[in-house]
């Protein structure tokens, strides 16, 4: 197997395109994969040295590189004041070594239906920035993904940064994440809510929930039910139950369709309910 250690992305672009080459980055998906025999890489291009590792402020909007790693957002305080959903994810992944190692790329190109960062970053309406040696684009991460460990990056391609706009101080938010233990665990179910509240009326609804279908999805009629609404018990209640008829998880290793169907109910009540309280003590 032949490894490459480029110093910059143009350097790195010259090795990408042959079917068994492959990304490394933090490694914590790929060795593993590597030393389980589930792929065979002829070779493997390091980008670890291509300066990918910094979350910048750019007018509205949060640019994160692609090499950023779990560790460095969970301790930003521009992701704390920005992007709080996605701090807050952070927060629960993995153990202070996977932490420290894993990035935000390989999280993401990683897609598996259960990372972490996916649900946070599509409520966020993120846009991922792929380059290859024909040039960059950007696709939103709604489209990313198409299958369980499928995206759309291209062989010649990879992702260099995440983008995102700030949150503002009028939304409200919250991650949920229920695995077999309370930490060091890949997600059972995970649910990310964004929205915007005005008194208790909630607009600009966004759900994304992971681990119940074969990538990261949007629960869009609940978030369309929710929207103009104004937070009560009832409409919490009537929303818990139109998210479980909506997803169609499946059953396997982790989990079954029953618990998570009920789960993704619990957590989006538990979630609601706790921003209602919280404006009911503000207003009080
Ligand atoms: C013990 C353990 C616990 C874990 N816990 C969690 C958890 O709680 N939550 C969670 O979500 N995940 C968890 N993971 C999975 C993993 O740590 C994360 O997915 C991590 O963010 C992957 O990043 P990486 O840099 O290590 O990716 P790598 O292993 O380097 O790469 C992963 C994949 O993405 C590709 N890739 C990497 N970077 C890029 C890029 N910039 N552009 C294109 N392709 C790229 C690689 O080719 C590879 O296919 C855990 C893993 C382990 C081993």
């Amino acid at each position: 197997m032949k490894v490459y250690n480029p110093k910059n992305i143009k350097e790195a672009l010259t090795y990408l395109g042959g079917k068994d080459t492959h990304i490394l980055a933090g490694g914590t998906d790929l060795i593993v994969r590597i030393k389980d025999r589930d792929i065979y890489p002829k070779s493997i291009v390091n980008i670890k040295m291509l300066h990918l590792d910094y979350i910048k402020i750019n007018g509205d909007f949060i640019k994160v590189g692609a090499l950023t790693s779990v560790e460095t957002l969970y301790r930003s305080e521009i992701i704390n004041t920005y992007a709080p959903v996605l701090s807050d994810a952070v927060g629960k992944m993995g153990s202070p070594q996977i932490r420290n190692l894993g990035t935000i790329g390989g999280n993401i190109a990683n897609a598996s239906p259960a990372a972490d960062t996916v649900p946070p970053l599509f409520v966020l309406n993120a846009g991922i920035t792929l380059k290859s040696r024909r040039g960059k684009r950007a696709v939103a991460i709604g489209e990313f993904f198409t299958g369980p460990g499928e995206n759309i990056i291209e062989r010649d391609e990879f992702i260099t940064e995440v983008v995102f706009k700030k949150m503002e101080s009028d939304e409200v938010w919250f991650f949920k994440k229920l695995g077999q233990r309370k930490a060091l665990t890949i997600a059972k179910i995970s649910l990310a809510f964004g929205g915007r509240l005005s008194g208790r009326k909630l607009n600009e609804v966004s759900i994304a929930l992971g681990a119940v279908a074969s990538t990261v999805i949007y629960a869009k009629r609940t978030a369309d039910f929710l929207n103009s609404k104004r937070l009560t018990r009832d409409v919490i209640d009537v929303v818990s139950k139109i998210i479980q008829k909506e997803i169609e998880p499946i059953t396997d290793i982790r989990s079954t369709v029953e618990y998570r169907r009920k789960m993704a109910g619990a957590l989006l009540k538990q979630g609601l309910l706790d921003i209602m309280y919280s404006v009911i003590a503000r207003q009080s």
